[in-house]
């Protein structure tokens, strides 16, 4: 993926408007060739919309779409160069697996030659069901039909392939090996693809890059890492994942090189954020907004993941009671009551009734500073 060459898909300034509603507003998005480029986001958020503009099934309100730099408005979906899969894939049910995928080849001719049926074998065995051809869709599992699906869209040879929640109908164990499956391919091919899906987890999991998506706009746009680790708003914080989010004023901002504070012994700066009548020391990120120019009196929002807070430790510690506690299996998340603050606490040893939790500075991340 070369961040320097011209985008596969560019969106420039993009709303949708269907009369009040505004479904996508100035969306602005890069996604780069070859890349498995994710929209995630709550029911609403305007993810359908944005793949639909994407395909050409719906014009933009105002704004242009491009691709590979040229711009395709006017352009119809079948001139794209695009493949889509649905959420209901609908096959075809009067033909065969191999119909099926030989379908999204009427309209062209296989991409580099050759014939429609050694291109429909390549796509069915590159999905993994090359002894399938001749079987009836619905004599297939809901997993295969969706592989089916995908030959389907991939049979032209389309230079973008788009999935609209594809695994939304299939039960959670197969969901999780099929994403593994079409990430696999979607490698295999370098397709350049974007997937839509309101599971934080799949966008996670399967991502070079991932949009945060919040009422038709997105709220970040980086690397799943980045996106769990420095999420960018309080959304963002407590939509992708579990969050413990906090918020008071800062009452003094210094320099260490505390080991306590920073763990290594390097310089850090460090906020005082007095929340109620407790103070915590918070790490500033460092040269990126909204940190950049922290002082006395702002207020700050962060949040710790309960991953990280660790019972028992005396650096930002806080005395909380167990409400209640889910296992999960590897950990076991604990449900907190601090001063009527819902706190998460993930851990393999569950604690029961008082606890003491505390936190690194560097594990506390801003989300939000308010002058
Ligand atoms: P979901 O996860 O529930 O599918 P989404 O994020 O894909 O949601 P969209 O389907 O893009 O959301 O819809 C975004 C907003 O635009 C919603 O408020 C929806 O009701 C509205 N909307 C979408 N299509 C239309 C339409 N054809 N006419 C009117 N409103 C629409």
């Amino acid at each position: 993926m070369d961040r320097t060459s011209t985008p596969a898909v560019e969106l420039d300034g993009v709303t949708r408007r269907y009369g009040e509603t505004t479904a996508v507003g100035d969306l602005s998005l890069s996604i780069q060739d070859g890349e498995f480029f994710t929209l995630v986001g709550p029911s609403g958020c305007g993810k359908t919309t944005t793949l639909r503009l994407i395909a050409g099934f719906e014009d933009p309100t105002q704004g242009g779409i491009r691709f590979g730099g040229e711009s395709v408005t006017g352009v119809p979906p079948e001139d794209r160069d695009v493949g889509v899969v649905f959420q209901n894939y609908a096959l075809f049910p009067h033909m065969s697996v191999g119909e099926n995928v030989g379908y999204g080849l009427s309209f062209t001719d296989p991409p580099g030659g050759g014939s429609d049926e050694a291109r429909v074998r390549e796509l069915l065995e590159l999905v993994d069901l090359g002894e399938m051809a001749d079987r009836d869709p619905d004599t297939l599992s809901g997993g295969q039909q969706q592989r089916v699906a995908m030959a389907r869209a991939l049979a032209p040879g389309p230079d973008v392939l788009l999935l609209d929640e594809p695994m939304s109908a299939l039960d959670a164990k197969l969901r999780e090996r099929l994403r593994v499956q079409v990430r696999e391919i979607q490698q295999e091919l370098g397709i350049t693809t974007i997937y839509v899906t309101h599971d934080q987890e799949e966008a996670l999991a399967v991502s070079d890059h991932v949009a945060v998506m919040h009422d038709g706009t997105p709220e970040q746009v980086a690397p799943p890492r980045t996106i769990y680790r420095e999420p960018a708003t309080e959304f963002v914080a407590t939509f992708v994942g579990d969050n413990n989010v906090l918020s008071g004023e800062v009452t003094a901002v210094r320099s260490t090189d505390d080991a306590d504070d920073n763990g290594d012994g390097s310089e850090q700066s460090i906020a005082d954020v007095t929340v109620d009548d407790a103070t915590f020391s918070v790490a500033l990120n460092g040269d990126s907004d909204p940190t950049a120019a922290v002082s006395s009196g702002d207020r700050l929002t962060f949040c710790v993941r309960p991953e990280r807070l660790a019972v028992d430790a005396d650096r930002n510690a806080l005395t909380a009671t167990v409400t209640s506690a889910e296992f999960l299996g590897e950990t076991t998340r604990v449900h907190l009551d601090w001063e009527g603050r819902e706190l998460l606490l993930r851990t393999e040893d569950p604690p029961t009734g008082t606890v003491t939790v505390g936190f690194a500075p560097t594990d506390a991340h801003i989300v939000d500073r308010q002058p």
